[in-house]
């Protein structure tokens, strides 16, 4: 079992579908393969033996895919880096996956260098794939078949709540994931997905790169998301899907012809974050389109559930996926019912081997075969998933529990209002104040005190923030995700 194996499938089948188009290069399936043989054989010249780490640190382009590839041909474990991190984060994550060589940027190859043992440094220009032969030749690597558990990736999970952790995925969690992605996306090799997030995380790596690999359609490649550069792409590239996250979504709606300008998206995807009902909706009125919400996580290499794609429960993250179970449970491990909340708890071959060099946090991470996600969630009836919040950033005032998307799922019904975090502060009464920080659209406002009054007729009054305070921007991942964490210390911090 090997991914990789899928690439030269693809190559076989549709050696002259394009693969990787990027503003810069574009590839072919064929010209894909005989690249990451290259890069393949290259690495093997080098020594590099099956289960060694290899990283990857380096902005999206054709040549990260080309080099992930060419890391799983020869059966090494692609340790994929946030290329967004500083020197000084970077040091404590090389120290725990311990590359032996890196696949780097020349910015980041500097910052590099200054660390401690970085390990051996290749450049894109180091990668001689130019001229790749339109002709398949000698340079063929047939991929090495590994064992469904053996560890094929490292991705590290977004620190939101804490250090980000080092999460091994198999083989099997990767082939899962790929199946499930593109059997739910009925996608194929006419298709082109857009991926402009970041691909050493889960999302993009996993439900965009290689569930599109697996299909054998075309990647459309961009180091990071800007509006007119996206447009742009959709355009020249005929590009079919869309994945973003919430925040991405809420941008295009500001363009008064998004319904036009996206002509050829079947499909549209969101994940990592919680979505306003709000936005599903006017994203629907305006384009026609679904949102499409599911729910995953690094550890679960993806998709853990999924909307239908002719059935699409607005405010739901859909069903779980084929082969993976989810249960909800309380404190004590106990299984609940539909309709009752609890920690989202899921079982499958998605889910990941454990956690690099964290046997404890691996330990307490399942209750025997259920990983624990951390997330509050409820089934209903039908076993759709409903997600209310993360365990960490509930907020306890009063004594009472208050789920901060239940606050910010009222504000978005204001138009005035682009982005908010409902966060808890320290309070000597109330142990902690309810406090929404707020991004208006522009030219655009409201006054707090009608705030109040308008969510005071829709919430419990303890659930009502105390404070409303503008602000431009909110602190956010390099995925997009708004750091709660981060606002918090950034408020208490001054
Ligand atoms: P860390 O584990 O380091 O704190 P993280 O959990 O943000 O970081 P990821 O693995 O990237 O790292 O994110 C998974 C989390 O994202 C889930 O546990 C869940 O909280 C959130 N999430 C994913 N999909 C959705 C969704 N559709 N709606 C709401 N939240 C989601
Ligand atoms: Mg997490």
């Amino acid at each position: 079992m090997n991914i990789s194996k899928n690439l030269e499938n693809a190559a076989r089948q549709f050696p002259d579908n394009m693969a990787l188009m990027a503003d810069s290069r574009s590839l072919t399936y064929r010209q894909f393969n005989t690249a990451a043989n290259r890069i393949a054989k290259a690495l093997q010249k080098k020594g590099v033996r099956p289960g060694d780490h290899i990283g990857l640190c380096a902005p999206n382009s054709p040549a990260w895919l080309c080099f992930y590839f060419g890391v799983l041909k020869i059966g090494a474990v692609a340790v994929t880096l946030p290329h967004a991190m500083t020197g000084a984060e970077l040091e404590p994550v090389l120290a725990d996956c311990e590359p032996d060589i890196i696949f780097t940027d020349k910015a980041k190859k500097e910052v590099l260098s200054a660390l401690s043992c970085p390990g051996e440094m290749i450049l894109e220009t180091d990668i001689m794939f130019e001229p790749v032969p339109a002709v398949p030749g000698k340079e063929e690597v047939v991929s090495l078949d590994r064992h469904p558990d053996d560890v094929a990736a490292i991705l590290y999970t977004g620190g939101t709540t804490g250090v980000p952790k080092g999460v091994m995925l198999t083989h099997k969690n990767i082939m899962t994931s790929a199946f499930n992605v593109s059997h739910n996306e009925r996608s194929c090799e006419t298709d082109r997905a857009l991926c402009f997030l970041p691909l050493n995380h889960v999302f993009a790596q996993m439900h965009i790169m290689n569930a599109t690999v697996f299909s054998a359609g075309g990647l459309v490649i961009q180091p990071a998301f800007n509006m007119d550069a996206l447009l742009a792409a959709v355009e020249k590239f005929s590009v079919t899907k869309l994945y973003a996250v919430p925040t991405v979504y809420i941008r295009l709606l500001s363009l008064p012809d998004i319904k036009e300008k996206l002509g050829t998206v079947r499909y549209c995807f969101s994940a990592a974050a919680s979505m306003a009902k709000e936005v599903v909706r006017e994203w629907k009125a305006r384009t026609g389109l679904d949102i499409n919400e599911a729910y995953g996580m690094t550890e679960s290499a993806s998709m853990v559930s999924f909307n239908h794609y002719h059935h699409h429960v607005i405010g739901s993250v859909g069903t779980p996926a084929p082969n993976v179970e989810i249960q909800i449970r309380d404190e004590t491990g106990r299984v609940l019912k539909s309709n009752q909340e609890g920690e989202i708890c899921i079982a499958g071959p998605n889910i990941m081997k454990g956690y690099l060099n964290r046997p404890e946090d691996t330990e307490t991470a399942f209750w025997g075969r259920w990983f624990r996600s951390g997330d509050i969630g409820y089934l209903d009836d039908d076993n759709y998933l409903f997600i209310v919040d993360r365990i960490k950033e509930l907020i306890i005032t009063g004594g009472e529990n208050v789920s901060p998307r239940e606050i910010e799922e009222i504000l978005y019904t204001r138009h005035e209002i682009e982005e908010c975090a409902v966060i808890g502060l320290p309070d000597r009464e109330y142990g902690e104040r309810v406090t929404a920080y707020i991004v208006f659209r522009p030219g655009q406002t409201l006054d707090p005190a009608d705030l109040k009054a308008y969510l005071k007729t829709q919430l419990s009054s303890f659930k009502v923030p105390k404070d409303f305070i503008s602000v431009t921007e909110l602190p956010k991942s390099s995925t997009g995700k708004l750091l709660k964490r981060e606002l918090k210390r950034q408020v208490l911090e001054g």
